[in-house]
This record gives structure tokens, sequence and C-alpha cells, in this order.
């Protein structure tokens, strides 16, 4: 592996130089993940600001709505303690049975409607006869008190009447007495006198304030309700009034819903509904507009939020539920007879954060994987290129380009390598170096581009040849070398024999651009085109029981194989010699003529 050859610093682990793309791939994976943590970390942070914010938000609404209800409260407790008072001082004025207007009133009690129109815009007193207020369980003619509520009446009229005058009062206000009349701000026509009794009879604000209901003389507030006539939603708040411990009628204020819409809606807080609710689950106010129907918990909140009971967020007061990715957050202002409560789905909440943060830095995020992912492709093609680049030297280093067989290098390479292995393992290898019998004559003759082709030929049928164990080589020039392990002397020798012969067999057609000589040379024949050729072997074995310490080497082996070459060249070339015996028999030879 050429990756092995490349340098290394000290603190790079080796992995990072084996496997750069999975080096690369682990830190972008890291810095993903990192950048996908503190993106969750920061929208739980986010989230939990906006909750906080939408809580905070909440909590002074509650406290501006109590502080207008508390307007009201006090408002209809004045008018109450008023009209009680009244109550005291009539009981001993000579001067009220005496008041004209009140005396003409009286003689018209019995009528199906009468009224005592009063000076000023002060509005009426409109009143029914006792026929008319049979069935009206509420209600009850007491011609002993008429004098007096009729006295209560004008005074409170002429109280609401300021209210005209002044436009100091919002939304109507009422005085409705037990004894069949009532005063309405703003004023009502008479001819729906019978109708608003029979009202007052069944709405709670009238009819729970008597004795046995309302003992305690409490300010009641009724749930929201469309009124009869104008459709429009309304809450009433309603306080008893007393003489002594005698009942005797209702001072109620309307409070539109209009006026608590405007409270109640929070512009900042888009998508959660806004309800004002009272510890039975009554719906008291709604902050949304479309919201016409009149409803009770748990019909007025989600299916999420239906099993809380409204009493458990009074015994609260205020926090905030989490139930399948949507809130409820709610605050009941203190002493406040209700809680405010919005309901936020999930949806609504994120699309709220989403639009508080910072645009540039969302497309910044949202870009972030795509930059990493086009980042993680440059590099790792760059990598692929250069891994392929450097396998390419590799390639080009060990190998001839000629042939396509393993160069010099290489073959030392892998000798060692096997000469190693047959050491360790006690098996015969094997060497073979070829050579081209005159090959210059071809080069000479067909011209240097056919001498290559021989030399390729040479290369096939080298490969064609030998086993695919075998490790054929170019050593230079029209030398060749192949390696033969588990081979024995003897099997060499033949696998060469066999190879010669096939070389020998073989033909070449001359390069097309050589020009041809016409001569035959010794040793190669040709006719005009085609290329016959011949190469000698010498074989050297590396025999299985060399002694351990005896060192065998390539070039040992490479010597006694180039010697028997030798030895097959000077004896008649295209043979294979693979023993001294040429060689023995030429030294006594040489060493005779010495
Ligand atoms: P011998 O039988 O004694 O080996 O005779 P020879 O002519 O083959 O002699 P020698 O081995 O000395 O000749 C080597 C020649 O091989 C010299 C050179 O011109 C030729 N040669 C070496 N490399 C190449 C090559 O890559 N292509 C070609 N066409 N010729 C080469
Ligand atoms: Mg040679
Ligand atoms: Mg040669």
């Amino acid at each position: 592996m050429w990756r092995r050859l490349l340098p290394q610093p000290r603190w790079l682990p080796r992995l990072a130089v084996m496997r750069p793309h999975r080096v690369v791939v682990g830190c972008f994976a890291a810095v993903l993940l990192l950048t996908l943590v503190v993106a969750l970390r920061d929208l739980y942070l986010v989230r939990e600001r906006e909750l906080r914010n939408r809580q905070h938000s909440l909590e002074l609404r509650a406290l501006g709505v109590e502080a207008v209800l508390d307007a009201e409260r006090r408002r209809l407790a004045y008018v109450g303690s008023y009209a009680e008072r009244l109550f005291d001082i009539q009981a001993s004025a000579d001067a009220v049975a005496a008041d004209a207007a009140m005396q003409q009133a009286y003689a018209q009690r019995n009528a199906p409607v009468w009224q005592m129109k009063l000076p000023l815009e002060d509005p009426p007193l409109i009143g029914v006869g006792p026929a008319q207020l049979t069935g009206l369980n509420s209600f009850e003619r007491r011609d002993a008190d008429l004098m007096a509520d009729l006295y209560v009446g004008r005074m409170i009229s002429q109280l609401l009447g300021l209210g005209v005058r002044s436009d100091h009062i919002q939304g109507s206000a009422l005085f409705i007495s037990r004894n069949g009349f009532f005063v309405a701000y703003p004023p009502v026509d008479p001819a729906m006198a019978a109708r608003m009794l029979q009202r007052f009879d069944s709405v709670p604000y009238y009819r729970s304030q008597t004795p046995e209901l309302n003992p305690g003389r409490e300010i009641y507030w009724a749930p929201l309700y469309a009124d009869f006539q104008s459709k429009r939603r309304m809450t009433t708040l309603s306080v008893p009034i007393y003489a002594g411990r005698q009942f005797r009628g209702v001072v109620a204020i309307d409070v539109e819903q209009t006026r608590l819409d405007e409270l109640l809606r929070a512009a900042s807080e888009p998508g959660a509904v806004r309800y004002m609710m009272n510890v039975h689950g009554d719906v008291l106010a709604v902050g949304d507009e479309p919201v016409r129907t009149v409803r009770k918990w748990p019909d007025a909140v989600p299916g999420n939020w239906r099993d809380h009971v409204p009493a458990d967020l009074f015994t609260r007061g205020s926090g905030i539920m989490q139930r399948d990715g949507d809130y409820l957050l709610f605050h009941r202002a203190p002493q406040s007879p209700w809680v405010l409560i919005d309901v936020v789905p999930a949806r609504e909440l994120y699309e709220s954060m989403l639009a508080r943060m910072s645009r540039p830095l969302l497309v910044i995020w949202a870009l972030l994987p795509f930059l990493l992912w086009i980042t993680l492709k440059v590099v790792t093609q760059l990598f692929d290129h250069y891994i392929a680049l450097g396998e390419k030297l590799q390639e080009l280093a060990q190998q001839d380009p000629l042939t396509g067989l393993s160069n010099r290098r290489r073959m030392r390479e892998l000798a060692q390598y096997a000469l190693e292995r047959q050491r360790r393992e006690g098996q015969p290898l094997a060497l073979l170096m070829i050579d081209i019998d005159f090959f210059k004559k071809v080069n000479d003759r067909w011209g240097h581009a056919s001498g290559d082709k021989v030399l390729v030929q040479l290369a096939r049928t080298l490969r064609a040849t030998m086993r695919s164990v075998d490790l054929p080589a170019r050593m230079g020039g029209e030398e060749f070398a192949v390696l033969l392990p588990n081979t024995s002397l003897a099997e060499a020798a033949q696998s060469a024999e066999r190879l010669r012969g096939a070389i020998a067999a073989c033909a070449v057609e001359a390069d097309p651009e050589a020009g041809v000589e016409a001569s035959v040379e010794a040793g190669v024949e040709a006719s005009d085109r085609v290329i016959r050729f011949t190469i000698s072997v010498g074989v050297a074995e590396a025999p299985a029981d060399v002694p351990p310490d005896t060192p065998v080497t390539l070039d040992g082996l490479a010597a006694i194989a180039d010697r028997r070459l030798y030895d097959a060249k000077t004896h008649g070339r295209n043979r294979v010699v693979s023993d001294d015996s040429l060689h023995a028999a030429a030294v006594p030879q040489l060493q005779a003529k010495a």
C-alpha cells in the first residue's frame, strides 16, 4: 500500500493516514451533530422563553382585567349600598309619600304595563300588573312595600341617568325590583316590560340572588351568555338589595363581551385561544373574536385538556401545562373568582417562535448541513482522486510500461517475500533467467518498433505458459526472469523447456513501418514480414533443505541462473541450462589453457 509510505506526523493517528475519508466523514458528522445539539438546545431555550413571555403576558392581562372588573364591582357595590341606604331613609320620610309622580305610578300599579316618567333624561321606571307577574316565582307584588321600592327605583334612575348625561357609565345597568318593575339604562321600550320581567325571572343574575341561593349577599358574576334581544355576548355582575333582612331586588351591570375581548385579546400571542373561566368551568369571556357560541368547560377547551378540572387550576393559581406538544397556560389574579387560560397548540407556538427568530440565522442553519455536505463531497472526491493517482503511480513504479510485467524493483520485493516464505515453509523455489537470442539483429533488421513487438510477444507467451503463482518480470532490455514458488529445479527446467518451445514456435508480424532487409542472418529465421526468434534460459533453485543460517538472496540465485544462461548462450543458444555441467566442462578447458 502506497499510503504506508506517506509521512506520518506523530500526533496523527495511523487511521487518519490509512482511512482519510472516514476521518473527514467522522469529523463532519461530529460537527453536524454538535450543530444539531446546539440548535436543539437553542430551540428548547427559545421555547422556554416564548412560554415564559406568554405566561407573563397572561399575568399582566389578568391584572388588567381584574382592575377593570374591580372598578365595575365597586360601582355595583356602591349602587347596591346606595339603594340599601335609600330604603333606610325612605322608611322614615313622609315627604316621599307626597311625591305626585310616585302617587300616580302607585295608582297605576295594577295596569298590565305602567311607567313612572322622570325629569331630565333619567330612565323611567317600568312595571307590570300582578296578573302579569303570576307564574314568575322570583317576583311578588307587595303593595305595602311598593312606595318604598318606587322611591328607591326613582333615586337609582337618577344615578343611572347621570350615565346618560355624562356618558360615564359603559354598558347597561339595571335595577330590578322584586315588586314587578325595573329601571334600565339604556332605557327600553315599555311595551317590552312583560317580556323583560319574564326574562329576569329566568336569568341567573337575578334568580340566583334570592336569600336562599345567595345567603352571603355576594356579588354574582354570570357566565358569558348571548343577549336575547341584541344577540350580543355579555356577562353580568349583580348584587342583591335588602331592606333590613328583606330581599327587595337586584342591581345588575352588564359587561359587554367586546369590552373584555379588548382586554383579553393578545396581539402579541397569535394562535392562542384565551378563556376566562370561573371555578365551575363557565366561560366568562373568550379572547378570540370568531368564537360566538357560549360554552362551558370541558367543551370550551380542546380535547387534550378536558380531563383537567377548572377547580384544579384555581387551586394551583398559575402555571404552564403541556400535553402532546400543546400547552395550557393559566393564571388567576389573587382573590379573583376567575382564571385566565391560554390554550396554545404546538404548531402555533413553533410558528411564533420562528417569527421571533432571526431570519439570517435560520437561513444559515438551514444551509449549514448543505454546505457541509458539499464540502464533504469535494473533499471525498479530492481524496479519491489522489488515492487513484497514488495507486497509478505505484503501479507505474512497479510495472514495465511496454510489457505490463513487473519490473526489476517489483521483482526484488516479491522475491524477498517469496524467499522468506520458502525458508519458513521449507518449500523449494526456482528462478529462470531468460534472454532473447540475437535480439540486436531483430532490431537491426526490422527496426526498434518490431523489436518491441517481439518483447511484448515474449511477455504474452510467458503469461500463457507459466502458472498463476509464478512471477514473471522484465529485468531490463530483453532480459526476463520468472520466479517459481514451490518448484524444484527439475520442474523449473521443464517449465523453461515448455516456454522455450512455445517461443520457438511463435511468429511475430514485423512492424508495418519497418523497412525489411532481404538478408537472412544466422539465428533469425524470417520471411519478409514474419519474425521468428528464440530464447536461452538459465535455471537456478533455492533448495528446500538449505540450513537456516545460509542466506539465500535473489542476487545469489540470479547469479547462478545468469551463469547457466551464459552457458546456454555459449553452447548454441535456444536452449535451457539447469546445471553447471556445461560450465564445469568449460572451466577445466580454460584452466588447461591457462
Ligand atoms: P545474444 O544472443 O548474445 O543475447 O545477442 P543479442 O543480440 O541479444 O545481444 P544483447 O543481449 O547484448 O543485445 C541486447 C540488445 O537489446 C541491445 C538493445 O539494442 C536491445 N534492446 C534493449 N532494450 C530494448 C527495447 O526495449 N526495445 C528494443 N527494440 N530493443 C532493446
Ligand atoms: Mg541481453
Ligand atoms: Mg540477447
